[in-house]
């Protein structure tokens, strides 16, 4: 019988995939990947588009969609056959994408490419796709002398190790504290059901009490919930010095951070950048240190009186009604958490009532339609689940532009969160184009008792943010198959579209057309929406402040910060002082737990979330300052945005459709942060 994973002709054949066909599809799949592969890095005479780039493109993308199935269905209806398939398919095609990013017959075969006559003839987004193979490759060392390819190799898994390491120790650290709490009224304030689960916690060690624990889930209600100041000060220090010299010397993460800065100030070295924030930046949208320096001052600088109002407020609210004189550091999210409920009474299950599903999506469409000139319609295709819907995006002559399927609801065996993928990139080929195909999948309850689903704001924001991604990925008028969509757009822009979907849930005139009661039919009264809408900025200044000493601190680190005179510590002192509201205790050990720059992929990376958020916010201001709905500025901005992808820099399509950089007044505009407000 044939392998509906070896079937390209159409659409996934989700009905007939088995557990049993994963293996043999992608070893089939590789082998043909190798082999063209062998066959073009072997080729005599000038590398061309068509007889270089475009096979190569064509045997990457089989396996890539073939996977990409496998991965799909593997997290949204994981089963213990289908995980054994993928945990035995997955060394075969990590060792594959390993080697193929190594193999420096390709790069020469792409410096070639990039030589030859041709090559200023090709297209843009050609010679784009071209310009990011050939730095992938720099990047990964492969211009090195062989001393160099081996040094280079050596510090990125010393590298590896430092990280996991780093990682390890926060999970161990985490694990071994507990408090346990035997007098009741220590626990006042603290809500039920975390209780319960401290009890026990406590219980299952055969102990009296409650055990409660720095895990999220526990350590979070405790510090905004627990009316007894000793047991949020004893929690809070616990948290703060985990994996320091100030617990137990094994999971001490200080000498780490060391190895890690020096390691990759090694890498950067090597490579020709003269500080490793260089080495991040090289693939990202920002151009410089100084330049995404100067952008965190500004955002400082203008966040700061907003930060410092939030913090007075704390301060008079924790006097006059708490009676609280001081107001510490694990003092600030109780007292915000009693200053939030008496300013902003409304439940999310009052608000979640106006957002039943069907109002929902027909809200969200008529957004994108008006926007963009399209047509979202209901269309079928084999599915994994009886509760996937799946749409079809026609333009105004009614061709087709795209489809994606919609899996809405939480599942067991379904992976949590939310997130886009793709099933198929927009590419030209020789009979025509192919469309693009996207996965949007979310985790919100599913109808109960023949009624429908209902969505809380928080839901409806994350069904926005996730079309954002599939709009991206979806409208796209690209060509080459590695830099339509969302392939090739750089880490700290991907968010751009998405974030800027979020804008249109706080659009009174989208809100308006979209929200209706489930029962009564009633609209959204505007009372409700606009506490909804205060209750988002409370306290945004003090967040703004807070993202951007973290972001300061890992830019620096990486690139100014002198490891010979100066400490990691003291460095964090001095960003403090210049943005910080909220001065945390002299034995604070924030950067021993700090995992996005030392664990994960982030170093000199973590000012991307406020450059995102810049960046969406000044392009939704584009819509309020034209109209919200105006679908000539909708056009403008597919045209130089969401139809053009990674096919060009992020910054000159921002450019094109603004007209001008990106400025951050917008952002904290809609973040309550403007001298009026
Ligand atoms: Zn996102």
């Amino acid at each position: 019988m044939e392998n509906p994973l070896l079937n390209f002709s159409a659409l996934p054949r989700f009905d007939e995939v088995l557990p049993s066909h994963v293996v043999p599809a992608i070893d089939t799949l590789v082998a043909e990947a190798r082999a063209t592969i062998e066959v073009l890095a072997t080729a005599d005479g000038e590398p061309t588009w068509d007889g270089f780039v475009e096979p190569l493109e064509s045997a990457n993308e089989r396996l890539a969609r073939a996977w990409g199935q496998v991965s799909h269905l593997n997290a949204v209806v994981n089963s213990p056959a289908l995980r054994e398939a993928y945990n035995a398919a997955l060394p075969a095609v990590t060792q594959f994408l390993t080697g193929q990013a190594q193999d420096l017959r390709l790069f020469d075969r792409y410096k070639a490419l990039a030589a030859s006559p041709g090559y200023p003839g090709l297209a843009p987004a050609r010679r784009r796709l071209v310009e990011n193979e050939l730095r992938d490759f720099r990047l990964g060392g492969a211009e090195l002398p062989a001393a160099g390819k081996a040094r280079f190799k050596q510090l990125q898994e010393e590298l590896a190790a430092l990280s996991s390491r780093f990682q390890e120790n926060i999970l161990d650290a985490t694990r071994d504290f507990s408090v346990i709490v035997s007098d009741p009224a220590h626990l006042s304030g603290i809500p039920d059901d975390v209780l319960e689960t401290a009890r026990h916690a406590a219980s299952k060690e055969g102990r009296e009490g409650w055990k409660l624990t720095l895990h999220m889930p526990c350590y979070l209600p405790v510090m905004q919930y627990a009316d007894y100041p000793a047991l949020r000060e004893q929690m809070y220090r616990g948290f703060v010095t985990r994996a320091s010299e100030l617990g137990k010397p094994e999971w001490d993460n200080s000498p780490l951070i060391a190895g890690i800065l020096e390691k990759r100030a090694q890498v950067a070295g090597l490579l020709g950048y003269a500080t490793f924030a260089q080495v991040s930046l090289a693939t990202k949208m920002a151009q410089s240190p100084p330049e995404v320096i100067a952008f965190l001052e500004d955002l400082a600088a203008r966040a700061k009186p907003f930060a410092q109002t939030d913090m007075a407020e704390i301060v008079e609210f924790a006097r006059t009604e708490l009676n609280l004189a001081e107001v510490r550091a694990w003092d600030v999210a109780w007292v915000s958490e009693r200053l939030r409920q008496k300013r902003y009474a409304f439940s999310d299950n009052e608000v979640k009532r106006y957002f039943p599903e069907d109002a929902v999506l027909s809200g969200l469409f008529r957004v994108i339609e008006s926007l963009y000139g399209v047509r979202v319609m209901p269309s079928r295709a084999a599915s994994w689940h009886p509760d996937v819907k799946f749409y079809a995006i026609v333009d105004a002559n009614g061709a087709l532009v795209g489809q994606f399927y919609l899996d809405l609801y939480a599942r067991d065996a379904k992976r949590g969160g939310a997130w886009m993928a793709d099933a198929r990139n927009r590419r030209r080929l020789a009979a025509g184009f192919q469309t693009p195909v996207a996965f949007l999948t979310c985790n919100f309850s599913a109808p109960v008792g023949g009624r429908p689903a209902f969505f809380t704001h928080n839901e409806v924001i994350t069904l926005f943010h996730e079309f954002g991604h599939g709009l991206h990925q979806l409208l796209t008028r690209v060509d080459e198959l590695g830099v339509s969509g969302i392939a090739g757009v750089e880490w700290d822009a991907v968010e751009l579209p998405s974030q800027f979907m979020e804008n249109f849930c706080w659009e009174w005139d989208v809100v308006s057309h979209m929200a209706r009661h489930g029962e009564t039919g009633e609209a959204l009264p505007r009372g409700l929406f606009d506490k909804m809408v205060a209750a988002k900025n409370f306290q945004s200044g003090m967040q703004f402040v807070r993202q951007v000493e973290f972001a300061l601190f890992d830019m620096h680190l990486h690139h100014d910060f002198d490891r010979s005179s100066d400490t990691v510590l003291a460095m964090l002192g001095r960003v403090r002082d210049r943005v910080a509201v909220v001065r945390p205790p002299e034995w604070n050990r924030f950067p021993n737990q700090f995992s996005h720059i030392f664990g994960g992929g982030y170093a000199a990376g973590y000012y991307s979330y406020k450059w995102a958020e810049v960046l969406s916010a000044d392009a939704f201001g584009a819509f309020e300052e034209e109209g919200v709905l105006n679908p000539a500025t909708g056009a403008r901005f597919r045209d130089e945005v969401l139809g053009v992808g990674g096919s060009r820099p992020a910054l000159e399509s921002f450019v094109a459709f603004r007209g001008r950089k990106p400025r951050i007044e917008a952002l904290l505009r809609h973040n309550g942060m403007t001298a009026t407000a």
